[in-house]
C-alpha cells in the first residue's frame, strides 16, 4: 500500500497538538484563552508606554457536551492593530509583532490566535475584533480562520468614525469552558500579575456576577524595551543563514558582521576574522558550507564579544516591585532587590526577587510560598521542577533555615529576549546556571535582611516586656527618687514616651515603605 504524504497548515497543526500549548481540558483552555489575551492587551500597552486598562467580562452562555460555553469580552487602550494587520495579526496561526528581539510577554504569534481559533472549533462561532490606533477610524471584523489555509475568512468589516478619539482593541468570542474549576487560577493569574503591575488598571467580571478590580495605584511605568539586532552568541545555525539570505551578495563577510550583529563593530569584526581564520573581503554570495561552518564555530566560541545590553529588556524596577506587593497583601514587612543584567549564551536577562511577610500573605506560619514570574508572566503550573524552587530548597536547607511565625512570600521575576522554559507549556524555567546564580544571590540578600529584621523585632518583643515591668515601677521609683534628693518630682511622661519610640519597629519599617513608595 501507498503511504500518503500531505502536509499540515500551521493551523491545523496547532489545533491538532493544541494540549502542547495549554489547550487540554475545557478548564485549562478557559485559563490559557484568557491568560493569552489578557497578555496580548497589556504587551500592547506597555510596548507602546501606554498605562494599561483591562476590562475583562465572562458571561456563561450554555451548557454544551464537555463544559460549558462562554462569551469572553476583553478591552484594551493599548496601541491597537493598524487596519492591514487586523486580520492576519488575528486570523493567522504564527503572525506576529514580536518577531524581534527585545521582552515582551508574546513570542511566537500564536497565544491570542490559538485561543480564538479554540474558540472557533468548540463552538462553530466567528470573532469579532474591534480596534484603532487612535486616527479617525474604528474597524470592526467579524472573521473565523480556515484551518486548512491558515488564513481568515471575513464575515463582516465595518469602518465607524473615530469622533472621540478612542484608542485600543476588543475583541469578543465564544469558547467551550469550565469556570468553576478555572475560577480559581484565573482569578489568581490576574491577582499575580496585579502584583507586579501595579500601575494598571485590571476588572475582571466573572460569569457569576462577581466583579474582581485590582486597582491602579501608582502611574510610574517601567520603561520599554528597545530592540536590537541579535547577539552573536544568541543565535542558531538556521538563524545565521536566514540573516546572510537578508542581506545583498555583493557585502563582504566583515561588513555583513557589522551591520546585522549587536555589539559587533568595525575593531571586533576584523579581530573575530583573524580568530576564525576567514578572509575579510569575502562576499556573502561566495560563502559554501565550509565558511559556514567556520564562521557559526567561531561565533559561538569567540569570547570577545561584549555582553548584550540590558537595554532590550524591561524589569519591573524596585519601587514598583514594593508597591505591586504591598498594595496586593499588605504585609507586615516588604523588601525587594533586583540583580545587575546579565547573560546566557547571548541572551541578556535580570532577575529581580520579593519577600514579604505577615498580613495579607496566605498561608501558616512557617510556609514559604514561592511566586514565579516570567517577562511579567506569573508562572502557576510546574513548581517542582523550576530553577528557582530548585535554589530556594537549597538555601532552606542550607545555611538559610528561616523560621517565622507568620508566612513568608517569595517573588522571583526574570526578564530576558529568550526565558529557557523547559517545555512548550512555557511554565517552569530550565536550570541554567548562570540564571540559578543570580536567583541565590538575590535570594541570599532578601534573607539576610529578612534575618536582621527578625533579629530586631524579636529584640522590640524583648524590649517591650521589659518596658511593662518598667512601667509598673518608673512612677513610683522617680516619686521616691526625687523625695530623696528633695527635689519636684520630674515629669516622666515625655521620657516614656521617647523609649516607646524608640523600639517600635513596626512603625520604623513602615516609613521605609513609604519612603520607597515616594
Ligand atoms: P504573539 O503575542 O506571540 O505575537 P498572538 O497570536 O498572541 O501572538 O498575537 C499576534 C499579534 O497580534 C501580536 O504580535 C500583536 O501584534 C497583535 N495583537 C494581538 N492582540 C493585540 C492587542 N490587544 N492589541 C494590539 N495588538 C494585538
Ligand atoms: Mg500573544
Amino acid at each position: 500500500m501507498l503511504e500518503e504524504f500531505k502536509q499540515l497548515s500551521p493551523s491545523e497543526f496547532f489545533y491538532r497538538n493544541k494540549e502542547i500549548a495549554g489547550f487540554s481540558n475545557p478548564s485549562r483552555s478557559l485559563y490559557t484563552s484568557i491568560r493569552e489575551l489578557f497578555e496580548n492587551s497589556m504587551d500592547a500597552c506597555e510596548l507602546n508606554e501606554i498605562l494599561p486598562e483591562i476590562i475583562l467580562f465572562l458571561r456563561r452562555i450554555k451548557r454544551s457536551e464537555r463544559g460549558e460555553i462562554y462569551k469572553l469580552y476583553i478591552q484594551d487602550n493599548g496601541g491597537g492593530i493598524p487596519k492591514k494587520h487586523i486580520l492576519n495579526a488575528l486570523g493567522t496561526i504564527l503572525y506576529s509583532s514580536k518577531y524581534v528581539i527585545r521582552q515582551s510577554r508574546g513570542t511566537f504569534g500564536l497565544g491570542g490566535t490559538l485561543a480564538l481559533l479554540y474558540g472557533q472549533i468548540t463552538t462553530g462561532k466567528p470573532v469579532k475584533v474591534v480596534s484603532s490606533t487612535g486616527n479617525s477610524q474604528i474597524h470592526q471584523y467579524t472573521f473565523k480562520i480556515d484551518i486548512k489555509t491558515n488564513n481568515p475568512i471575513v464575515y463582516s468589516y465595518k469602518a465607524i468614525r473615530n469622533n472621540r478619539g478612542w484608542r485600543g482593541t476588543i475583541i469578543e468570542f465564544y469558547l467551550e469552558g469550565n469556570y468553576s474549576i478555572a475560577s480559581r487560577y484565573i482569578i489568581n493569574y490576574l491577582k499575580l500579575t496585579a502584583t507586579i503591575t501595579p500601575y494598571a488598571d485590571i476588572i475582571f467580571v466573572d460569569p457569576n456576577g462577581v466583579l474582581y478590580y485590582f486597582p491602579r495605584t501608582i502611574s510610574k511605568m517601567p520603561r520599554p524595551p528597545k530592540k536590537v539586532k541579535p547577539h552573536p552568541h544568541g543565535i542558531d545555525l538556521e538563524f545565521l543563514k536566514y540573516l546572510i539570505n537578508t542581506f545583498p551578495k555583493t557585502l563582504t563577510i566583515k561588513e555583513f558582521l557589522t551591520r546585522a550583529f549587536h555589539r559587533v563593530g568595525e575593531n571586533t569584526a576584523v579581530k573575530f576574522l583573524q580568530y576564525a581564520k576567514i578572509k575579510p573581503t569575502i562576499k556573502l554570495g561566495a560563502i559554501n558550507d565550509d565558511i559556514l561552518d567556520k564562521l557559526y564555530n567561531s561565533l559561538r566560541s569567540y569570547n570577545k564579544f561584549i555582553s548584550p545590553s540590558a537595554d532590550v529588556l524591561s524589569p519591573i524596577g524596585e519601587d514598583i516591585l514594593i508597591e505591586g506587593i504591598y498594595k496586593e497583601f499588605k504585609p507586615e514587612y516588604v523588601d525587594v532587590t533586583s540583580r545587575n543584567p546579565s547573560s546566557y549564551r547571548g541572551h541578556p536577562f535580570i532577575v529581580e526577587a520579593g519577600m514579604a511577610y505577615g498580613g495579607g500573605i496566605p498561608g501558616q506560619a512557617g510556609d514559604i510560598l514561592l511566586f514565579r514570574y516570567a517577562n511579567k508572566i506569573p508562572l502557576l503550573f510546574d513548581e517542582g521542577s523550576d530553577v528557582s524552587y530548585k535554589v530556594l530548597d537549597k538555601l532552606k536547607q542550607g545555611s538559610y533555615k528561616i523560621q517565622s511565625d507568620k508566612p513568608i512570600a517569595i517573588f522571583i521575576h526574570i526578564a530576558s529576549t529568550k526565558i529557557p522554559f523547559k517545555s512548550v507549556g512555557k511554565e517552569a524555567i530550565a536550570d541554567v546556571p548562570e540564571i540559578e546564580r543570580e536567583i541565590e544571590l538575590a535570594l541570599k540578600t532578601l534573607f539576610r535582611r529578612f534575618l536582621k529584621y527578625r533579629r530586631r523585632v524579636i529584640k522590640k518583643k524583648e524590649a517591650e516586656k521589659r518596658l511593662k515591668v518598667y512601667y509598673q515601677y518608673i512612677r513610683l521609683i522617680s516619686e521616691f527618687s526625687s523625695k530623696l534628693a528633695d527635689r519636684e518630682a520630674a515629669d516622666i511622661n515625655k521620657l516614656l514616651e521617647r523609649v516607646k519610640t524608640r523600639y517600635n519597629v513596626k512603625e520604623r519599617i513602615s516609613q521605609t515603605i513609604s519612603k520607597q513608595r515616594s
